[in-house]
Parts: structure tokens; C-alpha cells; sequence
């Protein structure tokens, strides 16, 4: 095990059990694991190997190199999707690699093209509409011209055009007018395709929360992210307990330094906390470059992002710095260094989630998780592993 002393726990059980409660959602949906970003900073490989066997028989990866890191790790069953490429991206690889590619420009349906004919393989397209995200996919007019196009190297076996997607702009809010809209226009996009011949094996457009919120939308494949990892992707509406979600990751660290502070006296960078009375200090080793949000430090009256220590709720006291953390642990606190302090877990234990701390940096749960700094060891494991559900 590292010896880096934080350590991000990451429960394969939740994930498989969370893709479970997914396709519960969605019964007449395949589900698409979306593993892009580290899969959401849970790491690769061992998240949509567990998303995989709890059912998921797609994995969704934004860019190629992590669709290929998946292939190449042996995860060779489910299908796989990407979607954000550049010019010059290794299309051929992902053809022969078995990965499934959108095609959001017209540029990219050229390269795709070029690669199938290189690689001697016909390439698997997704076309991806823009129906009013605004932001990747093709807009109407380039989707209605590159249509023929999609068709004609189908014809000539370079591609075969699986799937017409799009993607939401208020997902999050399930009944704003934008969501009615896009759906209207995603049913027109999928329409011209079979008017035209397309033979769809899968129309998308479901996120997490259009999966949990919004089953007229699921067609026949739904793409949650967020809700694999057990976070809720629309908070304000229900927590992960409303959806059937665990929250999978735990981010810890021991203290290592606990110390006696007098009364009026700073803690961390330019003292924006200040002891009212005789106390005990900790310092905790995580910092912004593991990804604890500058933005939760905190003040006597406003107390920063959470820790859990002992079972106590308390907050960063001042600056987060680049490694580190402070805590007032209060008058007469008995910890010790080693003894562990909880940033965000399940919750289970009426400690903090990601989402308190997405709250107390003014942000949401997404960019806590992704943002866990590469040096701060994943540990999984698996909490039902010798229970009957793995067999
Ligand atoms: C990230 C992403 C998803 C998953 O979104 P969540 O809100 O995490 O469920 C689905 N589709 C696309 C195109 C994405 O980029």
C-alpha cells in the first residue's frame, strides 16, 4: 500500500449496486456506465470492470486514449463509446480496438471514414445532434446535409451508423421548457434518420438525471455518470438514499500533527481564523493540489468544507493550502496523531458527502470527485465480496 497517508477508498459493491438502481430507473434501457475522467477520479479501470458486472453493457469514455485504456486492460465485452476527439485523433486505433465513435462535425465523419478504409474495418457511428445544448454535436442544418453522407459510406461498408444522440442543457431541472424542447427536437433528428434508412440500434439522451427524473427520454439506452458513483446529479430534488445510490468513494487522511493554540491566535495563511478560546489544533495532509476546493477555507463564523473527526462535524479552519488542512478541534479534544479524519464518505455514518463539501465550495459533487489530485492513492475495495450477490 502507498505510503502516502490520504488515501481516496473507492467501494466496488456501490458501484455495481448503483448500476443496478440505474437500470432499475430505466427497465427498457440498456445502461451506459459514463467512466470518462478517471472514471469521475474513482479510477479506470476498476470502476467500469464493477459498473460492467452490475449490468452495464455500455461504458461511455469522452476521449479516445481512455476508451483505448480500457480495451487494453482486457475489459472487452461491453461496448464502448467516445465522443471528444481532435483533429488527427487515433481513429484507426479505436475501429480496431472495437470502440464505437460519435460523430459531431462534418470533419469527423471524414476522418472516420479515412481510418474505417485504413484499418479495413467498418467503423460503428454515432451521430450526435445538437438540439440545443449548444455545444459538441451538429446543428440542424450540418445534421440533415451529413445524413446522405453517414448513409452513403454505410453503403460502401466504411461505417455503419448505430446511433443518433444528443445531450441536455437542464437535465438538472426536469421540467424546464429547454428539456421539452430538446426532447422534441432529438424525436425529429431520430425520425429524419429512419426516414432516410438508418437502422438505429440505440437513439440516446438520458444523463444521470434524465435518468432518474425523466423515463419518457430513456429510448433505448441511458448514459448515467454522476449517479454510477452514487451521487445525486439533481441534489436540491433527493440525495442518493431518494435514488437507491451509495455514494462509492470515502476521501481520508490521519492527522499528523495535534497540538494545544491559545485563545487569540491564527490558524494557517493569514490567519483568517482566529481561536476564541485555549484549543486544540490538527492538521490534516490534504490540500488544493488533491483537490480540497480553495474555496471551502473558512472563518470562525463561517466554518469551511466539513471534516469529520470522531465522530464530530467540523470545518477547515482557514486557508486550505496546497498540502493541507487545518481543524479547531475544539477545547480539550483527545485525538491523537494517526487518528483518521473523514472528508466526505456514504454518509451513512452521519458524516459529510461530496455534496457537502460541493456545497461548501460553491460548486457541485462532480468537480469534487473528479478533482481528487493524482497523488492521493485510490484504494478499492469491495464490500461484499464473499456475499452471495458476486455469484
Ligand atoms: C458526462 C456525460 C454524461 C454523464 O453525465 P452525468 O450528469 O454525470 O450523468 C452523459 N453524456 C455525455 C455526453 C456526457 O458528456
Amino acid at each position: 500500500m502507498s505510503s502516502y497517508p490520504a488515501r481516496a477508498v473507492v467501494d466496488l459493491a456501490a458501484i455495481r449496486s448503483n448500476v443496478r438502481s440505474l437500470a432499475a430507473h430505466a427497465p427498457t434501457a440498456q445502461v451506459m456506465a459514463v467512466v470518462k475522467a478517471d472514471a469521475y477520479g474513482h479510477g479506470l479501470v476498476p470502476a467500469a470492470t464493477a459498473a460492467v458486472a452490475g449490468g452495464a453493457a455500455w461504458l461511455g469514455a469522452a476521449q479516445v486514449p481512455e476508451a483505448l485504456a480500457l480495451r487494453a486492460a482486457g475489459i472487452v465485452g461491453p461496448r464502448i463509446l467516445t465522443w471528444l476527439y481532435a483533429p488527427g485523433a487515433p481513429l484507426r486505433e479505436a475501429i480496431e480496438a472495437d470502440v464505437d465513435l460519435s460523430v459531431a462535425t462534418p470533419w469527423a465523419l471524414g476522418e472516420v471514414v479515412a481510418a474505417a478504409r485504413a484499418a479495413g474495418r467498418t467503423a460503428r457511428i454515432h451521430l450526435k445532434v445538437d438540439t440545443g445544448l449548444g455545444r459538441n454535436g451538429l446543428n440542424a442544418t450540418d445534421y440533415a446535409a451529413l445524413l446522405p453522407d453517414a448513409l452513403r459510406a454505410e453503403a460502401e461498408g466504411a461505417v455503419r451508423l448505430v446511433g443518433v444522440w444528443s445531450h441536455l442543457a437542464f437535465a438538472d431541472e426536469p421540467g424546464h421548457a429547454v428539456v421539452r424542447d430538446q426532447e422534441v427536437a432529438f424525436a425529429a433528428a431520430v425520425q429524419l434518420a429512419e426516414d432516410a434508412g438508418a437502422r438505429l440500434e440505440v437513439r440516446h439522451l438520458a444523463n444521470s438525471a434524465a435518468t432518474l427524473t425523466n423515463p419518457s427520454i430513456h429510448y433505448d439506452l441511458v448514459r448515467p455518470g454522476i449517479a454510477v458513483y452514487g451521487l445525486s446529479p439533481v441534489p436540491q430534488l433527493g440525495g442518493p438514499d431518494d435514488f437507491g445510490l451509495v455514494p462509492a468513494m470515502a476521501l481520508e487522511a490521519p492527522l499528523v500533527n495535534v497540538k494545544a493554540w491559545p485563545a487569540g491566535a491564527g490558524m494557517s495563511y493569514a490567519h483568517q481564523y482566529v481561536t476564541e478560546r485555549d484549543t486544540v489544533l490538527g492538521v490534516v495532509p490534504l490540500g488544493y493540489a488533491d483537490g480540497v476546493p480553495r474555496h471551502a477555507s473558512g472563518t470562525q463564523s463561517a466554518p469551511g468544507g466539513p471534516l469529520f473527526v470522531g465522530g464530530r462535524w467540523l470545518g477547515v479552519a482557514g486557508r486550505v493550502c496546497m498540502d493541507q488542512v487545518v481543524v479547531d478541534l475544539g477545547p480539550g479534544a483527545t485525538e491523537q496523531a494517526g487518528d483518521r479524519v473523514v472528508l466526505f464518505g456514504t454518509g451513512a455514518d452521519g458524516g459529510p458527502t461530496a455534496q457537502d463539501w460541493a456545497r461548501a465550495a460553491g460548486t457541485i459533487s462532480y468537480e469534487i470527485v473528479t478533482r481528487i489530485g493524482p497523488r492521493v492513492p485510490r484504494v478499492h475495495i469491495d464490500t461484499q465480496a464473499d456475499s452471495e450477490e458476486q455469484q
